[in-house]
């Protein structure tokens, strides 16, 4: 089969391999559609998860059942099937614990494009089919479909992280892909104001249709001067982080009022350490949570997102600003991913059957 990978850092094309073996809690899928993230770009060019040599990249798709193993109970052939882009060893004692995206270590539940071959080929492999593929409701289209992959759960995850409440003013930093869902997670949970940091004018008038009822701009000073001005120096409830660099927990730890917390899915690619300010963290006794956690994938969660968007609650066609059809078109869309051009949200391309 042909896949698109990573031939080394900074390197990236078609290259021939064998289609993946079944295992007997396994399943193979050919994808139906495959979205590009910002991950795959730190992953190729900025060697986000170190080096890797004809690796196939790619970890947001869905598609169809074309073999299962013999332990598996809920699949078959012929099903469409969303993919989570996290696919927990269920069996694991970290998934015991209820951290089922780090089960067999830190960050280990991201497998495709990581430890093993992403679903930017022909065929790629699920393990444990049954606990990580959900069906693919019928009113879900395979754009829409790999939205459900990465962005529905890593936005909603910082709102679950920062445990957003009925009434709380919401400060998401970052209104990309996955700083969208965080504001349509927070919309959902019944933020009443939403603050959205960024300059994009597509994100912002997407932000806008999913519930942000205020923006600042992080070119135009500190984000945390802006926040305290727009609320009469009070602060936010809950700020998400979904953008910008390791300097944005200055700026969320100082936006954040004491009892606030604060959830991360940013991927913080650079320096040593990440810096809290003492006297707005309350000399150590603010009360103000930091939490950072890599999306929970799994099938559970995989038919309750895709219940919200089959049942209209959540609209997710207005990520999908980009959408090509055929696989000669992966290469033109990972490098749109790269070079984020103003009008971009993110870039899908169909297989067409
Ligand atoms: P984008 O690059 O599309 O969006 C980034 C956003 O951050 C934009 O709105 C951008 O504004 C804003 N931004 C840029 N610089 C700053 C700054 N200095 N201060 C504040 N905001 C800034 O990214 P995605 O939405 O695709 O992904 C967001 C992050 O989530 C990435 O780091 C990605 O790796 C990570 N991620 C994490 C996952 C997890 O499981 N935890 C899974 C998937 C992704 P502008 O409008 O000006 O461009
Ligand atoms: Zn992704």
């Amino acid at each position: 089969m042909k896949g698109y990978a990573m031939l080394k850092i900074g390197e990236s094309g078609w290259i021939e391999k064998d289609t993946p073996t079944c295992g007997p809690a396994d399943a193979i899928v050919r994808p139906l559609a495959v979205a590009i993230c910002t991950s795959d770009v730190h992953t190729l060019w900025e060697g986000a998860i170190g080096e890797r040599h004809n690796m196939i990249l790619g970890h947001e798709g869905c598609g169809v059942v074309v073999e299962v193993g013999e332990l598996v109970r809920d699949f078959k052939p012929g099903d469409r099937v969303l993919v989570p882009a996290i696919t927990p060893d269920w069996n694991s004692l970290e998934a015991q614990a209820g951290y089922s995206m780090h089960s067999g270590g830190m960050l280990a539940g991201w497998k495709f494009s990581n430890f093993k071959d992403g679903v930017f080929s022909e065929f790629f492999h699920v393990n444990d089919a049954d606990g990580n593929l959900a069906h693919m409701p019928d009113s879900i289209n395979p754009v829409d479909a790999c939205m459900l992959s990465d962005m529905v759960p890593t936005g909603f995850h910082g709102v679950e992280l920062a445990d957003v409440q009925f009434g709380d003013t919401v400060l998401v930093i970052g209104i990309g892909p996955v700083g969208l869902m965080s504001v349509a997670g927070a919309s959902l949970r019944g933020a009443s104001r939403i603050i959205a940091v960024g300059t994009r004018p597509k994100c912002v008038e997407a932000a806008r249709g999913y519930g942000a009822t205020e923006f600042i701009s992080y070119k135009d000073g500190s984000i945390a001067e802006q926040v305290l001005a727009m609320t009469d120096g009070k602060g936010v409830d809950r700020v998400i982080v979904a953008g910008g660099g390791c300097e944005t927990f200055e700026e969320a730890v100082k936006a954040l009022k004491p009892g606030g917390k604060i959830g991360n899915v940013n991927y913080l690619g650079d320096g040593e350490f990440i810096t809290i300010p003492r006297v707005e963290w309350g000399v150590g006794m603010g009360h103000k949570d930091i939490r950072g956690g890599l999306m929970p994938g799994g099938r559970l969660r995989m038919e309750k997102l895709g219940a919200l968007v089959a049942s209209g609650r959540l609209d997710v066609s207005p990520l999908s600003t980009h959408v090509f059809h055929g696989w000669e078109h992966l290469e033109e869309a990972l490098f749109l991913m790269r070079d984020k051009p103003a009008e971009l949200i993110k870039p899908v391309v169909v297989i067409d059957e």
